[in-house]
C-alpha cells in the first residue's frame, strides 16, 4: 500500500543509493530528514564469532542445521525461532529475562508463545549466555551451568541507531528532522508517527502552531 501510494504522487525515490555527506552537500536541501534506521547490536560474547546474526535467516543463504540455538528470546529471537520450527528445526530460546517477549504487547505475546509452545520450541528464560562454542553454547541458570548442543547458533541480542552525526553536519544550515529508528529502536507505529509529524512540521503554513505529540495543527 505504501509503495502504490508513492508511485501515485510526484516523489523522486532513487534506489541503490547512498546518502552520503557529500551527496547531502551537492543536494542542497533546504530540509534533511534522516531515517537512515537501525541495525543488528552484536554485543561481546566470547565465541560470538561461532553464531549468526538471526536475520540471516531470511537472506536464504545461511544454511540452518537440525538444532539451533537462538540467543535471546525477545521479539525478533522468537518469531525468528518460530518460524524455524515451523520449518522442522529443533529450536531452543536462551532468554536473561524472566520471560520470554517480553517487550510484546499482551494478546499478541499471549498468541506468540501459545504457537511456540504448541509447535515444540524451547524456551529457557531466566538464563544467560555465558560463551558461544563451535558446537553449542554454554549457558547458566538457577540449575547451574550447561551446555546445550547445537548445529546452528544464532543471536538477536537487539537494534541500535545507525550513526547520522556525519549526514547530520553535512545538511549544514538546513533544518533537520531525526525520525524512526534513527531516535531510537522502536516499532513501525512509532516510526511512521514520528515520520509524520515531521512532514506536518515542513509542510505547515508559518500561522499555523502544531501540537507536537498529538499531531495535530490548528491556526494560531
Ligand atoms: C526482524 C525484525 C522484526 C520486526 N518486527 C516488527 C513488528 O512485527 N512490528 C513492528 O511494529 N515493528 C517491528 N520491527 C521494528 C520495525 O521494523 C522498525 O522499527 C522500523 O522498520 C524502523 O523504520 P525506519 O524507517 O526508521 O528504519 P528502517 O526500516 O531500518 O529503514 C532504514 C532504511 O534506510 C536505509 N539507509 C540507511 N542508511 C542509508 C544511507 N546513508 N543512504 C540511503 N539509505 C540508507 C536502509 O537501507 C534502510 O532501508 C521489527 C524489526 C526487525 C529487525
Amino acid at each position: 500500500m505504501l509503495i502504490r501510494e508513492v508511485e501515485k504522487r510526484d516523489i523522486d525515490v532513487r534506489l541503490n543509493t547512498e546518502a552520503t555527506p557529500d551527496f547531502i552537500k551537492e543536494f542542497g536541501a533546504d530540509t534533511v530528514i534522516i531515517a537512515t534506521g537501525s541495525l543488528p547490536t552484536c554485543p561481546p560474547i566470547k565465541g560470538i564469532e561461532n553464531a549468526h546474526q538471526a536475520m540471516e535467516v531470511y537472506d536464504g543463504e545461511l544454511k540452518v542445521g537440525k538444532k539451533v540455538v537462538m540467543i535471546g528470546g525477545g521479539l525478533v529471537g522468537c518469531e525468528t525461532g518460530l518460524h524455524l520450527t515451523k520449518l522442522g528445526h529443533e529450536v531452543t530460546v536462551v532468554e536473561m529475562l524472566d520471560r520470554v517477549a517480553n517487550e510484546a504487547y499482551g494478546s499478541y505475546r499471549e498468541a506468540l508463545v501459545w504457537e511456540m509452545e504448541n509447535n515444540g520450541m524451547a524456551s529457557m528464560p531466566k538464563t544467560k549466555c555465558l560463551e558461544i562454542l563451535p558446537d553449542g553454547v554454554r549457558v547458566e541458570n538457577a540449575d547451574g551451568e550447561q551446555t546445550i548442543p547445537a548445529d546452528t547458533i544464532l543471536f538477536a541480542l537487539g537494534m541500535k541507531t545507525v550513526p547520522y552525526d556525519e549526514l547530520k553536519a553535512a545538511a549544514g544550515d538546513a533544518e533537520v528532522f531525526i525520525v524512526g529508528d534513527s531516535i531510537k529502536p522502536g516499532q513501525v507505529d512509532q516510526c511512521t508517527r514520528s515520520g509524520y509529524l515531521a512532514a506536518i512540521d515542513i509542510a505547515k503554513p508559518d500561522n499555523f502552531v502544531e501540537h507536537e505529540y498529538r499531531g495535530i495543527i490548528e491556526a494560531k
